[in-house]
């Protein structure tokens, strides 16, 4: 008997939510349900986080948390529900796997069968913004190298236990050296650590449109937050519709497993909604606790309710459906069909499907970490960079000097171009001479010098050498 934690959510949740549970406990799931309330009610009387505090402490007492989509009320300064439990709870592994059910269920791409696994807690994600100049906000991209070792382990040792051939990583690291760069380089490390699997990378676009056109080329695909948020849908739309695939967050300790679509407030209460997606996530999660042989019993009854032309209305096809179904209706056909198995589509087994159970990350030895510049960001409404280079030159102190000016990135002086257009926003970059280690305290000398000068410093930027390596880029065009 496992304990989990389940939440109806909103719109069409409770509904979707009543058709799993009905299915699963009657395949034999042993399960202990706890309910909580989280979504818009909460939301409403007042709880920006959409979730009350003892909730939180449901959730992590019972560590497994199966969850209904919710509605997240639009401006008012609300918060992700989703988002927040991902990266309160640790739940870095985002899988989302995608499989066309072709001829049944009507696809461009009947031979598709990926699984997308996507870095669930960083990257832009972080939310973490700001108004800078009056033209210019910025978004912080963040990404760690526990996050891309733990994400892209989960990938490898994924693919391992389920049999799958390859792994592809998806960045764009031609353009973000640093970020999406540390996240190729170490793919690139661990890959190398499971040498019977293939490995490949693409650049996020030509992957992106290789996956919209030819899914049946890719296994298993990793990639950083953003991407892996956009593409899974693209790739659970392509199989025939959003409200087919589930997904897993996975944590060291805490999971959630959901439905990848939201709470389709429009067909609420009618009875129609698929409840496929919700079901996907619960059979994941039977797989999670340990309950295989349950999770293989629905997962082959399920599919052999769609083998059948059993289909809710988002599927219903004249021609390859036979009966249009309810979500209660189409719940019976599965507990109906418990202990069959397809006859066209592939029967699943999983027999070593429980939790991976991945090595703690661990931390590396800090590198020598050497301060030779600094990039200070500036507010200034002028338009020719020369003038403003007159200007900034005036603050440079012994040893450090001006050395580049970008706007946006594109490097406007020295000899910049007159056609590139300029905001108000231009980073400054200070370097010092022959890279000698500058202190501290020459930025904050360098700032006191631009106050006495009148020049609107917004932020700075560190420059690092790590063990002799520059670690910044350099500007667009430098
Ligand atoms: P949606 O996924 O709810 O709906 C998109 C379309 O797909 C709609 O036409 C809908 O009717 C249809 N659809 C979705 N699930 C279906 C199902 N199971 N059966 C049949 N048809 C289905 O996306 P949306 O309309 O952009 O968002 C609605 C609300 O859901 C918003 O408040 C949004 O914030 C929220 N949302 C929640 C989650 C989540 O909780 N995980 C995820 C995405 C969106």
């Amino acid at each position: 008997m496992t304990k989990i934690t389940i939440a109806k959510g909103d719109g069409i949740g409770p509904e979707i939510m009543a058709a799993t549970l009905d299915i699963i406990l009657a395949a034999g799931a042993q399960l202990e349900i706890d309910e909580i309330e989280v979504g818009e009610k909460v939301y409403l009387a007042g709880n920006p986080s959409g979730i009350a505090s003892e909730s939180w402490d449901t959730i992590r007492k019972n560590k497994i948390f199966l969850k209904s989509p919710i509605t997240t009320p639009q401006g008012g300064g609300y918060k992700s529900l989703n988002v927040t439990t991902r990266k309160f709870l640790g739940l870095y592994s985002n899988v989302r796997p995608c499989m066309s059910l072709h001829p049944f269920v009507s696809t461009k791409h009947p031979v598709m069968d990926l699984v997308i696994v996507r870095e669930n807690e960083e990257d832009l994600y972080a939310g973490i913004e700001h108004q800078q100049t009056d033209e210019v906000v910025q978004c912080l991209k963040l990404i760690s190298r526990p996050g891309c070792e733990k994400i892209v382990r989960y990938a490898f040792e994924y693919a391992k236990q389920q049999n799958r051939k390859k792994v592809t990583c998806f960045t764009k690291d031609n353009i973000m050296k640093q970020t999406d760069g540390l996240f190729h380089k170490v793919f690139d490390e661990i890959a190398k650590e499971y040498p019977e699997i293939e490995n490949e990378h693409w650049i996020i676009d030509i992957g992106a449109a290789k996956l919209a056109d030819t899914p049946e080329v890719f296994d298993v695909i990793v990639m950083p937050n953003l991407y892996g948020d956009v593409l899974s849908d693209v790739a659970a739309q392509i199989t025939g519709s959003v409200g087919l695939a589930g997904s897993a967050n996975i944590g060291e300790e805490c999971s959630m497993f959901e439905a990848i679509h939201g709470s389709a407030p429009t067909i609420a209460g009618q009875n129609v909604a698929n409840p496929s997606g919700l079901l996907q996530g619960a059979v994941m999660m039977l797989n999670h606790i340990g309950q295989t042989e349950i999770a293989e019993k629905v997962q082959n009854a399920w599919l052999k309710t769609l083998e059948d032309g059993h289909h809710t209305e988002d599927i219903f096809k004249e021609g390859t459906s036979k009966v249009k179904l309810g979500t209660k209706e189409f719940a019976k056909a599965v507990i109906a069909n418990l202990g069959q198995k397809p006859s066209l589509l592939k029967a699943v087994s999983y027999a070593n499907n429980s939790a991976l159970i991945l090595p703690k990350y661990q931390r590396k030895p800090a590198a020598n970490k050497k301060l030779v510049g600094v990039d200070v960001f500036v507010q200034w409404n002028g338009t020719n960079p020369n003038e403003l280079a007159d200007k900034i030159k005036l603050i440079e102190n012994n040893g450090i000097k001006l050395n580049m000016i970008t706007n946006r990135g594109i490097k406007v002086w020295p000899e910049g171009f007159k056609e590139t257009f300029c905001t108000d926003h231009w980073r400054c970059r200070f370097k010092s001479e022959e890279s000698s280690e500058l202190q501290k305290t020459d930025i904050i000398a360098l700032l006191t010098n631009a106050i006495n000068h009148n020049i609107d410093t917004i932020k700075t930027e560190n420059l690092y050498e790590f063990d002799g390596k520059a670690a910044y880029s350099l500007g667009q065009g430098q």
